[in-house]
């Protein structure tokens, strides 16, 4: 069903599902909503339109006070998407998509959070969001098939579905080091960073972490800090973005047949990217000459297709080694200090945990006003009123930056405390790793969707795609069910087992289990260690399309 052809179906399937409702004794008087959508991300922005075109009506529940999720709350200097902002959009409205001019290759967090307030606007979704509001738990009343959604409000919400749009980067982590609270200077998440702009002029500052958020944003601090001290446990990849203005002519050419250009990208593993696809073949396969000049190539193009110079370099040690070779002699070449280079060069697999896009990252390395603190071998001891100590030694700060990532991809959904049929916690049946159907529903808990959950191709992709398909499969299916006058779906526990165990075969193919990301979550101590992405977008997809057309198989619908 296609996002226009919706909303001419939205006065029957209202009556269907008055009629459905009162078929099972559930009259509408006890619903307050149809849907609940957890979160105002681009998830829930796109899920809320989508349902209203359903003829149904849904609530959001967000708690920030206004839309746009992971670019409301991550206003971290340098803060800027790495796919594309052509592609790092939604391709559902082709007005929407053709009148918005983005004015970088990769938009800024500001621009990126104007997008969604314009979204949210030309659609008028605000009025069906309650901001600053968290929900906390949701129990599932298995008389009238409906859950009973609570929030940190006091308000219980009683639906028929709930979505969980809450996003696979919206838990922050900030680690338990002793001292944390004691630190008498201004100290800040990236993924919690304030409204208000933060001055860095003249401060020593100390940042903990090198993942994106740290590479984007250590280059702008140590411009205006007196001194920047990064605290790296484990270096990280980084390929240049080259960010530039976006060159109208290019933009007017993709705006000219928008759709295929996007479709092109959906048949892509990562769901972008679709220009330029990766070459079919091996790293191994090539001279010399020819494998240096197709990164070099790469190199200078800029951004995460480095990762996609040959077909191989997840699925094979030697070809991950010859690119990360070439990654670690680029290194070489642009920090001055060959020790401090050495330091900065990742000697794990390349794309194991996410490749990040970096500005001037490692050129930063060679003013004169930034030091690196290898926290690997020796991790940080404690917090100080006035510093940081590491080994024994105290690294004086007025700010600690903690650039220290999420509780990815099950975080948000575990800080609700789910109930499903007989009483079971979600938390509970996710206890040793999250268990899914197609990452989009979870044996014994009817009704409940998860936006890019775990088991789905989610952060491995351009999210916003995942998210368009997510969101356009469960409006279909309710879609299906309301005017079926079906009660409820759930994922069949066997489906579920063999998804899982697809899941974890898929990534076994690849080198994606052999370091401690956050894909694994590894990096939240006590965490359980589960690879919990599904790689490769286009099959994923032909699968949700399958199992819709076999009538929903694999699922309970009663
Ligand atoms: P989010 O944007 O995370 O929104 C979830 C919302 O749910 C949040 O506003 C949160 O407050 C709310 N919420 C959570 N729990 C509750 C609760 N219990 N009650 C009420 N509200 C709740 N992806 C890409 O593909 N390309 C990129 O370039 C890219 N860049 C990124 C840069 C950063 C700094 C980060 C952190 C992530 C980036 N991502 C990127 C991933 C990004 O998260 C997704 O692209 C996308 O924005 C996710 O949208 P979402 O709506 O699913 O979730
Ligand atoms: P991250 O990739 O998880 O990086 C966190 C960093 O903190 C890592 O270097 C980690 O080290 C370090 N760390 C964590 N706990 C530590 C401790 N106790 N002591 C010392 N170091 C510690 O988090 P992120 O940088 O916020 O990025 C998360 C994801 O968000 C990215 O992978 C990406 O998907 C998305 N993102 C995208 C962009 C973008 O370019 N558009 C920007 C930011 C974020 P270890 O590696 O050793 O664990």
């Amino acid at each position: 069903m296609t996002a226009l052809g919706v909303s001419s179906i939205g006065r029957d399937s209202q009556l269907a599902s008055i009629v459905a409702n009162c078929e099972r004794g559930v009259m509408n008087a006890q619903i307050d909503t149809d849907v609940v959508i957890v979160g105002a991300g681009f998830a829930g922005l796109y899920m809320l339109h989508s349902i209203r075109g359903l003829g149904l009506n849904a609530r959001v529940i967000e708690a920030g006070d206004d839309v746009g999720g992971t670019w409301y709350w991550n206003r971290y200097p340098g803060a800027r998407c790495d796919v594309p902002s052509m592609e790092y959009s939604f391709g559902w409205d082709d007005d929407l998509q053709n009148e918005w001019e983005w004015t970088e290759r990769y938009a800024t967090q500001p621009e990126i959070l104007s997008y969604a307030g314009h979204v949210a606007d030309r659609f008028d979704l605000r009025r069906d969001i309650t901001f600053e509001t968290r929900v906390t738990a949701s129990a599932f009343d298995e008389n009238h098939d409906t859950w009973t959604v609570s929030t940190d409000r006091g308000e219980e919400i009683r639906c028929r579905f709930v979505v969980m749009a809450t996003g696979c980067l919206s838990s922050a982590n900030t680690p338990d080091i002793e001292g944390r609270d004691d630190f008498a200077g201004r100290s800040f998440h990236t993924g919690q960073w304030p409204h208000e702009d933060v001055d860095f002029t003249g401060r020593r500052v100390v940042v903990i972490g090198t993942g994106s958020s740290a590479i984007q944003s250590i280059p702008i601090i140590a411009a205006k800090a007196g001194h920047v001290t990064v605290m790296q446990r484990t270096p990280n990849y980084a390929i240049p973005a080259h960010n530039k203005p976006l060159d109208p002519a290019e933009v007017a050419e993709i705006k000219a047949d928008y759709r295929s250009w996007r479709a092109k990208a959906r048949d892509s593993t990562s769901a972008f990217g679709g220009y330029r696809p990766r070459p079919d073949v091996s790293a191994k396969a090539v001279s010399d000459d020819e494998r240096l000049a197709t990164f070099e190539e790469r190199w200078e193009y800029g951004g995460l297709g480095f990762g996609g110079s040959f077909n191989d370099l997840m699925l094979d040690q030697e070809s991950n080694t010859l690119a990360a070779d070439f990654f670690r002699s680029k290194v070489a070449e642009i920090v001055d200090d060959p020790e401090l280079a050495e330091k900065l060069s990742p000697q794990t697999i390349l794309g194991c945990k996410r490749i990040c896009v970096d500005t001037d990252y490692f050129a930063t390395y060679n003013r004169p006003n930034v030091s690196l603190v290898d926290v690997a071998e020796t991790p940080i001891e404690r917090i100080t009123p006035t510093g940081v100590v590491v080994d024994g030694v105290e690294f004086e700060a007025d700010d600690i930056v903690f650039a220290t990532g999420f509780d990815a991809m099950t975080g948000a959904i575990d800080k609700v405390d789910f109930t499903g049929r007989g009483g079971l916690s979600l938390r509970e049946k996710w206890s040793a790793g999250p268990l899914t159907y197609l990452g989009l529903g979870v044996e014994s808990f009817p009704n409940l969707f998860l936006i890019t959950g775990p088991g789905s191709p989610s952060v491995l992709t351009n999210m916003i795609a995942s998210i368009e398909q997510h969101v356009e499969w469960i409006r279909d299916v309710i879609a299906s069910m309301t005017e079926q006058g079906m009660s409820t779906i759930e994922a069949e526990g066997e489906s579920e087992a063999n998804w899982v165990e697809h899941v974890n075969a898929v990534a076994g193919l690849t080198l994606f289990n052999d370091c401690n990301s956050w894909y694994l979550g590894a990096n939240v101590p006590g965490k359980p260690r589960v690879f919990m992405p599904l790689v490769g977008f286009p099959d994923y997809k032909k699968k949700c399309d399958d199992v819709a057309a076999a009538g929903y198989e694999g699922w309970v619908l009663a």
